[in-house]
């Protein structure tokens, strides 16, 4: 008998001149679909595609297509699913911005989930194998985040991938920064998953032979007791790890000496401008300017390699803020630094403000991809700072401030493989860069 069968694609995104983003292999692969497998019926077939390394079997006999929509890759998403339509196929899509955009997503796609899938996606199999249909729309948030299964990582390890598997923590975020998209979606929600569950996942990863995972979670640090107790349950396996939090995780010492004694070895931080007043703007008064350097120079004490996510484009931005914000990176030697224009998604705060000030340049969702301007910002012309965010890229991953952040970092050097790490990304964004690719794959 033939089983029917499910296929899940994570689409990959444009480059800026055109082409597909592919790589050889991808670092951090998603965990999502693996752990909508595990909530397969067992009498489906499934097979997943990562775009970024494999390519879309559009002659595919599957029974439902199944589609990802990760940031800009939603475009190619619906790409693929036109396709498929037009093979008859049914496509079902789910993910951040088929759930904040969902009025869009909804007219290239059969089905939409938004939001958690764990509830829905079980949901989608009964309707389709008891009337052959599924419905246009599921969706069904999550209250709590207990009983996962195990994520079916065995469909990861047949790709071409990294060192490290992901696990899931917690999911959400209780603040309400008026850009973020994960806000917008969860609006103050922070759900966890028991302690046991995560370290069930992460002994999976360790008995299929990687001493490395990241930890997936949206501020792993708002909730330190359960911090504090993950960390003190994953000391004793041995491994390293990797997430991102905020970066007020520098103030409370007892609770990074846990996280950097249990193996945590890079997290990134949301620290999102060297200006108190453009941080103020988006809601976030509780990150202090003043106190970024300091807390750098914490982390990296501490054993941890710093990330850094900042934004261009606010109302105090200036030609000179972007020059300090190079500056500022190059001072504090941060190993893996990461730029975006400031873009309104729609359904966040920041979207409905500059819409209510008459302040978008479009709304044409294709440009919305964070590398180039879509809104009128107040010190700056739109023109000049999508100038300004391909020169701070170019000047960041120059082979001059590779030198001084990564080569001469007495901080990394204190633990080579992160050294080299660090400079794997720097080169590797280097060479996106230079492609007018943002650096957001890995
Ligand atoms: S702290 Fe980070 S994840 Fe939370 S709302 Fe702000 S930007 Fe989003």
């Amino acid at each position: 008998m033939i089983m029917p069968k499910i296929l899940f694609i994570q689409p990959t995104q444009y480059a800026t001149n055109g082409g597909l983003c592919k790589q050889k292999r991808i670092n951090l692969p998603g965990l999502v679909f693996p752990l909508l497998a595990a909530y397969t019926p067992e009498n489906w077939d499934v097979e997943l595609v990562i775009e970024v390394v494999d390519d879309v079997p559009f002659n595919s006999n599957a029974d439902i297509i199944a589609i990802g929509s990760m940031g800009h890759a939603i475009f190619r998403g619906f790409e693929i699913a036109a396709e498929f339509r037009k093979r008859g196929k049914p496509v079902v899509m789910g993910g951040y911005m088929s759930s904040i955009a969902a009025d869009k997503a909804i007219e290239f796609v059969d089905s939409l989930i938004i939001g958690d899938a764990e509830v829905s996606y079980p949901m989608m199999y009964k309707d389709f194998e008891e009337t052959g249909t599924i419905k246009r729309v599921y969706d069904h948030p999550l209250t709590e985040l207990k009983d996962l299964p195990l994520p079916r990582y065995d469909l990861l390890l047949k790709k071409k991938i990294g060192s490290m598997l992901p696990v899931q923590a917690g999911r959400g975020c209780p603040f309400y920064c008026s850009f973020c998209s994960i806000a917008c979606l969860y609006k103050g929600r922070y759900l966890f998953r028991p302690v046991d569950e995560v370290i069930r996942d992460i002994k999976e990863v360790k008995r299929l032979g990687y001493n490395r995972f990241y930890l997936i979670d949206d501020n792993i640090v708002s909730n330190p007791n359960y911090l504090k107790e993950l960390c003190e349950k994953i000391k004793p396996l041995k491994m390293n790890w990797a997430s991102q939090c905020a970066i007020h995780l520098a103030k409370n010492q007892e609770l990074l000496k846990l996280v950097s004694n249990s193996g945590c070895d890079l997290m990134s931080f949301g620290i999102e401008s060297v200006q108190q007043d453009a941080i103020d703007s988006f809601g976030k008064t509780w990150l202090k300017a003043n106190e970024h350097e300091q807390n750098i120079k914490i982390l990296a004490k501490s054993g941890i390699t710093v990330s850094t996510e900042m934004i261009i484009g606010t109302d105090f931005d200036t030609e000179i803020s972007i020059c300090e914000t190079y500056k500022f990176i190059n001072r504090n030697r941060v190993p893996i630094p990461r730029f975006y224009i400031l873009t309104p998604i729609p359904g966040t705060a920041l979207f409905k403000e500059f819409k209510a000030q008459g302040r978008l340049l479009t709304e044409d969702l294709e440009k919305f991809d964070g590398t180039q301007c879509v809104h009128i910002p107040k010190s700056i012309t739109p023109e000049k700072l999508t100038e300004m965010y391909w020169w701070l890229n170019n000047k960041v991953f120059s082979l001059y401030s590779i030198f001084c952040r990564i080569v001469i970092n007495g901080s990394l050097w204190k633990n080579p493989k992160m050294l080299i790490f660090s400079l794997a990304i720097n080169f590797h964004y280097r060479h996106y860069i230079r492609r007018k690719i943002t650096p957001n794959i890995f």
